[in-house]
């Protein structure tokens, strides 16, 4: 399928982990790329992404700074005319017991997660706006938008925020044909879940590595954990022709973890 031939697609932690697998699905199917994320790395992912044949521009952009937006879209308008998609992807976690956690914990979680999310939605929708071509938004919550899990307040916070962010601002833009929905994935092997696995586990119980993952596995119907590619087909359909007519929707994809 070449479903987005000749679109741009912005993906936020587009170097690595669900972010990488996202973008490598839209190289795949025509997309030009911009990917973003703090590390420098983000160059190396950018040219495995071109081997797919069309052009990805990497940039160290941390979505909490308003003026390092504003730099990517406008690096992703100057060079390809257009922002068709935007996937906001970035993300962080840190887990620990409600006395531990330290403002600084809370902020940072808040900022990258929801705020970092706002910013490159506004940022997106000033140019698909001007366009009038209309435009998709995808961002990335997660289970914890549906059930905070334990030493894990401020993520949960900052992931309903993204539900809430993404129900109000479909309903702004519905009119300009720009589409706004929200994912959650589940247990998905990544770094990020690793350090889950890791520090949850210690907290838990005296679970060895892996061992955490493992029994919460157990949980999920389909009994696996979920890989990137899982979660970069739902992104790929809701930047779809075929989900004209979605918008507002915050769609889990965790094996039938949460079927709420
Ligand atoms: P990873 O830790 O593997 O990747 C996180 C990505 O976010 C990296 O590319 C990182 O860039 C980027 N990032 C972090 N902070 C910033 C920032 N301030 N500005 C720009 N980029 C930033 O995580 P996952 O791939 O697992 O997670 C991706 C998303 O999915 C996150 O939003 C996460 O909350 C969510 N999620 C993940 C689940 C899972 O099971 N893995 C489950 C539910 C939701 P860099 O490498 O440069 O630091």
């Amino acid at each position: 399928m070449n479903r987005f031939q000749d679109q741009t697609v912005v993906v936020t932690g587009g170097n690595k982990g669900i972010g990488y697998a996202i973008a490598e699905r839209f190289a795949q199917e025509g997309a030009n790329l911009v990917i973003a994320s703090i590390e420098p790395q983000v160059e190396e992912a950018a040219d495995a992404l071109a081997k797919h044949g069309t052009r990805v521009i990497p940039l160290v952009c941390d979505v909490t700074d308003i003026d390092a937006v504003k730099a990517l879209y406008d690096c992703c308008e100057n060079t390809f005319g257009t922002v068709d998609v935007s996937v906001q992807n970035a993300g962080i976690i840190t887990i620990a017991k409600v006395e531990d956690l330290t403002e600084r914990e809370w902020d940072a979680t808040m900022d990258v997660n929801t705020k970092g999310v706002f910013l490159c939605c506004q940022e997106a929708i000033r140019r698909m706006r001007k366009s009038g071509n209309g435009g998709r938004l995808i961002n990335t919550a997660s289970g914890q938008a549906r059930d905070g899990f334990i030493f894990t307040p401020h993520y949960a916070a900052s992931k309903f925020g993204v539900m809430g962010l993404t129900q109000s601002l479909a309903k702004e833009v519905a009119m300009d044909a720009i589409t706004v929905n929200a994912i959650c994935p589940g247990i998905i092997r990544t770094e990020m879940w690793e350090y889950n696995d890791r520090v949850w586990g210690k907290m838990l119980g005296d679970f060895k590595p892996g061992e955490l993952m493992e029994s919460w596995v157990q949980n999920i119907p389909m009994k696996r954990a979920g890989s990137g590619s899982d979660v970069a087909g739902l992104v790929a359909f809701l930047a779809s022709k075929d989900a004209d007519y979605i918008t507002g929707q915050t769609i889990n994809v965790d094996g039938g973890l949460i079927m709420s």
